[in-house]
């Protein structure tokens, strides 16, 4: 697994992506929120050490999709007595047979990916259940190209599910709203209607639930396109290859299907067994 020269690649990688980010933040009209993104290196398919090796040149976030894999990860001994301050986001789809298992995951940060109200109700008591002080932070994942084959509500249910979290989940804390979106959109055309259609959602939910605007997060934006996403408001990027290189998918052991790279950002199936 380990190459010579890794650890060089992966911290000069995470210098010029940090650098992107400023330089897209200060790029962004007066109007906009003059908050630093976050930035949340997704380290899916990717060894423990590359994460400690991350963590090593000061990422603190990271972000992965499975939840066995990140159960994996996150308790590795080496990388828990490396990174103490490490945080994990959970951006996958999450399944419920599946939500006590990331209840359980050392340093989890955030679940980017609540859809229904049904599954917030269960991470909800799958969180009540460790009786601990902090509540766990949540954001709405939204389905904003409306494709079928994608993950996250519909629009228009937004604000209910919102609303419900807020006073049906006392161990949730809502944060944000999420976005994929659809892939290769060509930003010399605007701004990404999907993105729009986020920013537009955020303006609702405040509005119908008297929210602040500032308070709310936005997570959108990944490799191909955070700095765009930065421009128009995004709080929180997902990026994984840009920073530990392409993902490389072996043959699923179970069956002979290959997962590909699209169906991977989708949930659509799943590796290592689950
Ligand atoms: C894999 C993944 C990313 C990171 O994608 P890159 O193109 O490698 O930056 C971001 N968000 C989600 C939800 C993902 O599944």
């Amino acid at each position: 697994m380990w190459k010579v020269g890794m650890s060089e690649d992966i911290g000069r990688a995470l210098q010029s992506v940090l650098e992107k980010v400023h330089h897209a933040a200060a790029r962004r009209p007066q109007n906009l929120l003059s908050v630093q993104p976050r930035l949340v290196a997704v380290s899916k398919t990717k060894p423990a050490d590359m994460v400690i090796e991350a963590y090593r040149h000061g990422q603190r976030f990271f972000g992965e999709n499975y939840v066995q894999e990140l159960l994996e990860k996150a308790s590795d001994t080496n990388l828990v007595s490396s990174c103490p301050e490490i945080k994990w986001h959970f951006i996958g789809h999450l399944q419920k047979n599946h939500i006590n298992k990331l209840a359980a995951v050392p340093n989890l940060h955030m679940l980017e990916t609540i859809d229904s109200s049904k599954l917030a109700d269960k991470v909800n008591s799958s969180w009540q259940k460790k009786g601990l002080a902090e509540k766990l932070k949540v954001m709405v994942q939204v389905n904003t190209s409306r494709e079928c084959s994608k993950h996250g509500l519909p629009p228009g249910d937004t604000v209910g599910l919102v609303k419900h979290i807020m006073e049906n989940c006392p161990s949730l804390q809502f944060v944000g709203l999420m976005t994929i979106g659809s892939f290769g959109y060509d930003v010399t055309e605007g701004i990404n209607p999907d993105f729009q259609v986020l920013l537009a959602q955020r303006q609702e939910v405040c509005e119908k639930l008297g929210l602040q605007v500032e308070a709310m997060e936005l997570s959108m934006g990944m490799s191909a396109d955070f700095e765009h996403a930065i421009e128009v408001g995004s709080t929180n990027v997902r990026i994984g290859s840009t920073i530990f290189g392409e993902r490389i998918y072996s043959k699923d052991t179970k069956g002979d299907q290959t997962v590909t790279d699209a169906q991977d950002k989708l949930g659509t199936l799943s590796v290592q067994g689950q």
